[in-house]
């Protein structure tokens, strides 16, 4: 029961701060990021209709979601975690959405595979939004040229995607995000986790993405 009512909570903040800041409570949807949760807690959140998660690793996300897929046609599973350039074929394979594309040479790997697969799926550019050193995601004064090159590859990049540092005021930087996707004509942004979701839906989120909120402690 624990989930199901984690979830709803959530949904109220949504509608709350979504309110709050004259937004439209609909356009902003909450991911259950269900990496290294155990089994019972994902079919305790599908059971109570929840359809949208998040795994950071391919390999485990194709362990959790492979059969599962075929169960719940209506599921979408983004891929909020980094991407190598050899796992791009999986990840297409599986997912809906790639929240983290953040190179070059990933945009072309990315690009090569949908094509083949002919499966395309909508990309977030995940930018390093405090330009730390140990961080995925591409650095802002790189995100003008990554963006060229995903539309010259054929890409559909709906919007942009960062974690901010983990001591900072998150709220700056979920505003610096903002201010980066309108810069360049990008519509959706993913940003918010457990800590900080409500400061995200207030700097404009599109999706927030919420581990151990929903889930509790990771235990795997
Ligand atoms: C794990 C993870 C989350 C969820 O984190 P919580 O603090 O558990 O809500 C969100 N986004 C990304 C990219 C993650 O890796």
């Amino acid at each position: 029961m624990a989930i199901a009512d984690n979830i709803q909570a959530i949904q109220n903040d949504i509608k709350i701060v979504a309110g709050q800041y004259a937004r439209n409570f609909s356009e902003i949807s909450l991911i259950a990021v269900s990496k290294k949760q155990p089994d019972e807690r994902i079919e305790e959140a599908l059971d109570v209709g929840h359809r949208l998660f998040g795994e950071n690793r391919v390999q485990e996300a194709q362990t959790r979601w492979s059969e599962r897929r075929q169960k719940y046609d209506d599921l979408k599973l983004h891929l909020i975690g980094p991407l190598q350039t050899n796992k791009a074929d999986a990840a297409v394979q599986l997912f809906d959405m790639i929240e983290t594309l953040d190179r070059p040479k990933l945009a072309k790997a990315l690009a090569k595979e949908m094509q083949k697969q002919n499966r395309y799926l909508p990309c977030f550019i995940q930018v390093n939004i405090g330009k730390e050193e140990q961080k995925s995601g591409c650095q802002p004064q790189d995100l003008e040229s990554l963006l060229a090159l995903s539309y010259s590859e054929g890409l559909q990049i709906d919007g942009l995607m960062c974690i901010p540092p983990v001591n900072g005021a998150a709220g700056v930087y979920f505003s610096f995000l903002k201010t980066l996707a309108d810069l360049h004509g990008l519509k959706k942004l993913s940003m918010g986790m457990s800590a900080d979701y409500k400061e995200a839906i207030a700097a404009g989120a599109h999706y927030i993405r919420v581990g151990s909120g929903i889930f509790g402690e990771r235990t795997l």
